[in-house]
Order: structure tokens, then C-alpha cells, then sequence
């Protein structure tokens, strides 16, 4: 994205960010409330309009609509509790236009890879948190999209689930390309290769997560995401 600007009025939620997304590696989002980090999202998903500024998917010739190309769990996803998980996913995939098989298909499957296989046939009111948390991203993927990104995927779990989801983050960036948002500089660390940080709409640093390691840098990031 080139110099992506998103104003309500005179005010900025993003200015002049510009950064690119490499194929294959997991980015995160870094940044306090009120940093951007959402309307970034948006904004990447086809959800918000940007001011200014350009978007660019080189992977899309095939696919003209970029919402093929992404999946996206919101920060705070909706659910059918009445649903039971299988159900859910595949009516997610209907709406994707999987075919019937298809979605029955790539229900299953992704039940088994976010680990709530167990829990397929139960009704989505009954699940925990973290339950729900895997069965948001399950939804995301059904498309098998080459992006997926993640608005604050850990923010609401309690420590159990936080660390199941972000194991489970480090296992899918083995096969998509990963975006997401957090404020803790830990879970940015733990799962990304890379980093862009923000504050107040503004990019204030980006790069390698290991590179921004060094001591002296990571007080500085402290005081930014502060
Ligand atoms: P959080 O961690 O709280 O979700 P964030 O980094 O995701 O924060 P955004 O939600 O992107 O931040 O918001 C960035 C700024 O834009 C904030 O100051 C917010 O109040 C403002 N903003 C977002 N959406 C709107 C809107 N629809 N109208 C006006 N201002 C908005």
C-alpha cells in the first residue's frame, strides 16, 4: 500500500502509510488504541474507502475481486450461536460460492486444522472464547485465501486461549501469508517476521521483528506502542 491516507474530517485515522506485504511471511500490526490499525485492515479488505493512497495485489490477475484474495476475522466477529460449527462454516462457504460439496469439504477440514473437530456438531452458544476464536479464523480461510488478517486475534482470550491461538498463528503462516493487529509488542514478537508500527495514524517504524530487537530499539518501541 502507497501513502494510504483514511480522514473523517479534519482528523487522520491513517496518514501516509506506505509498506508492502511479502508473500509467504507473517506481518503485525503494532500499536495503542487508537493507532490505525483497524481502519488498515479495513481499508486492505475492501471494507472502508481510503482518502488517498493506492492498494496493490500482485497476486490478483486471476482473481479481479480482491475479497477472493483475503480473508479477514474482524475484532469482534458475529456468530450464530443456534449454528453449530459445521453449519457455520458452511454456510460461510456457500456465501463464498463453494459448492455444496465443496463447503461440506472444506468444513471438515478446517474444523480439523483449527482443532475443534470434536466440536463440530455442537452449537457455536456453547463454545468458549478460544473456541470461537478458531472457528472465526476456520471462516476466514474457507476460500482459501492467499492473505489472511487477523484484527486483534488475542485481545479478548484469557491467557489459555491467547497461547493456543497464537500457537495456532505460528502453524498457519507455514502456509498463507499473515497480517494482524495487536497492542502488545510480546505476541507481535512471538509470531511475526515483521513489523509495522504505528501511533496516532502515523507509520513510525517498520522492519524485520528481529532487527528491531536490540535493546536500545525495543525501549523505543515500549514508548511508542505506550
Ligand atoms: P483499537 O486498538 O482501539 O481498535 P486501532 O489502532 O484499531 O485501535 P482504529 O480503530 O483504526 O484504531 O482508529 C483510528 C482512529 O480513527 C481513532 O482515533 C478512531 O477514533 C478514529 N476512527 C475510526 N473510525 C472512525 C469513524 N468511523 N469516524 C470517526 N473516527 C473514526
Amino acid at each position: 500500500m502507497n501513502q494510504l491516507t483514511k480522514s473523517y474530517g479534519k482528523e487522520h485515522a491513517v496518514r501516509d502509510v506506505s509498506f508492502a506485504l511479502e508473500n509467504g511471511r507473517c506481518t503485525a500490526l503494532l500499536g495503542p488504541n487508537g493507532a490505525g490499525k483497524t481502519t488498515i485492515l479495513k481499508m486492505l479488505s475492501g471494507l472502508l474507502k481510503p482518502t488517498d493512497g493506492t492498494i496493490h495485489f500482485t497476486k490478483t490477475k486471476a482473481r479481479k475481486d480482491n475479497r477472493k484474495y483475503i480473508g479477514f476475522l474482524p475484532q469482534h466477529p458475529v456468530f450464530y450461536d443456534w449454528m453449530t460449527g459445521r453449519e457455520f462454516l458452511m454456510y460461510a462457504g456457500r456465501l463464498s460460492h463453494l459448492s455444496f460439496n465443496e463447503a461440506k469439504f472444506r468444513a471438515d477440514e478446517l474444523l480439523t486444522r483449527v482443532g475443534i473437530e470434536e466440536a463440530g456438531n455442537q452449537r457455536i452458544g456453547k463454545y468458549s472464547g478460544g473456541m470461537k476464536q478458531r472457528l472465526g479464523i476456520a471462516q476466514a480461510m474457507i476460500h482459501r485465501p492467499a492473505l489472511l488478517m487477523l484484527d486483534e486475534p488475542v485481545s479478548a482470550l484469557d491467557p489459555i486461549g491467547r497461547r493456543e491461538i497464537l500457537q495456532m498463528m505460528k502453524d498457519l503462516k507455514k502456509e498463507t501469508t499473515l497480517l494482524f493487529s495487536t497492542h502488545i509488542l510480546n505476541d507481535a514478537e512471538e509470531v511475526s517476521d515483521d513489523v509495522l508500527i504505528l501511533r496516532k495514524g502515523l507509520k513510525v517504524a517498520e522492519g524485520n521483528i528481529h532487527d528491531l530487537r536490540t535493546e536500545q530499539q525495543k525501549a523505543k518501541i515500549h514508548v511508542q506502542v505506550k
